[in-house]
C-alpha cells in the first residue's frame, strides 16, 4: 500500500470535526505523487461528497478546460481541498474545521512534495498568505522552502463572475513560465519563530 493510499484511509475515518456528521465520502484528494503541481480548493460540493473525489462538478470542468490550456490533463496534477468533508449546504467552512483539518493538508504537502502550490480561492489562499486580498495578489509567485506558491481566484468563483474568468484564465497561462523560471525567483526569508506560513 502506498503512502497515499494508508493516508487516504486515515482520512476516512476521521472525526475530528462536525463535518464527519453528515459527509456521505471523505474527499482526500487525487492525483500523482510525485506530481509538480498541486492544486488545493475550499472544500467538497455535492457531487465531490457523492463520488468522494475532488473537483468533478462544474468547477471541475472549468479547471480540467484550463489545465489544458496549459498542456495538462487533471491526471498530472495533485488536486484537494483545505477541508475533506463537505459541509453542510455547501456553507463556507469554519475557521475550527479547517483549523481541525490542517495536519491532512500539511501532510499532503510533505507526501506529494510539489513545486508549486496553487491557491484557489480565499480559504486555501488564507492559508498561506493571511490577511492578504486575493484581489491584490492573485497571480503573482512567492517562494519559500523551495516550493513555489501562487495564489488564484477558484474555478467556481470565475464562473460565476465572468469579469474573472479572463484573469483565471491569464493566471493560469502564466503558470508555465513561472514553473520554468522558478529557479530565478528569490527565496522569501521568514522570521525564525513565524508561527505559521505566512508568506508576506
Ligand atoms: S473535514 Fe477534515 S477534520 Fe473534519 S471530519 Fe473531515 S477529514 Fe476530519
Amino acid at each position: 500500500m502506498s503512502a497515499l493510499t494508508e493516508f487516504y484511509g486515515e482520512i476516512a475515518a476521521c472525526q475530528r470535526c462536525i463535518l464527519s456528521q453528515a459527509r456521505k465520502n471523505t474527499v482526500p484528494g487525487e492525483g500523482p505523487e510525485d506530481a509538480e503541481i498541486m492544486f488545493i480548493g475550499e472544500g467538497p460540493g455535492f457531487h465531490e461528497d457523492q463520488q468522494g473525489r475532488p473537483f468533478v462538478g462544474s468547477a471541475g470542468h472549468f479547471l480540467e478546460e484550463l489545465l489544458e490550456d496549459i498542456g495538462l490533463r487533471r491526471e498530472e496534477v495533485y488536486i484537494c481541498n483545505v477541508i475533506k468533508c463537505r459541509p453542510p449546504g455547501n456553507r463556507d467552512p469554519l475557521p475550527e474545521e479547517i483549523e481541525a483539518c490542517k495536519p491532512y493538508l500539511d501532510r499532503q504537502i510533505e507526501l506529494i512534495s510539489p513545486r508549486m502550490i496553487v491557491t484557489l480561492g480565499r480559504f486555501s489562499t488564507e492559508q498561506y498568505f493571511p490577511g492578504a486580498k486575493i484581489s491584490h495578489i492573485h497571480g503573482q509567485p512567492r517562494k519559500v522552502g523551495g516550493i513555489i506558491y501562487y495564489p488564484m481566484y477558484h474555478p467556481a468563483a470565475a464562473l460565476h463572475q465572468p469579469k474573472w474568468r479572463q484573469v483565471v484564465r491569464e493566471d493560469m497561462s502564466k503558470i508555465p513560465q513561472v514553473l520554468a523560471e522558478a529557479d530565478r525567483i528569490a527565496e522569501m526569508e521568514l522570521p525564525q519563530d513565524a508561527e505559521q506560513l505566512s508568506l508576506f
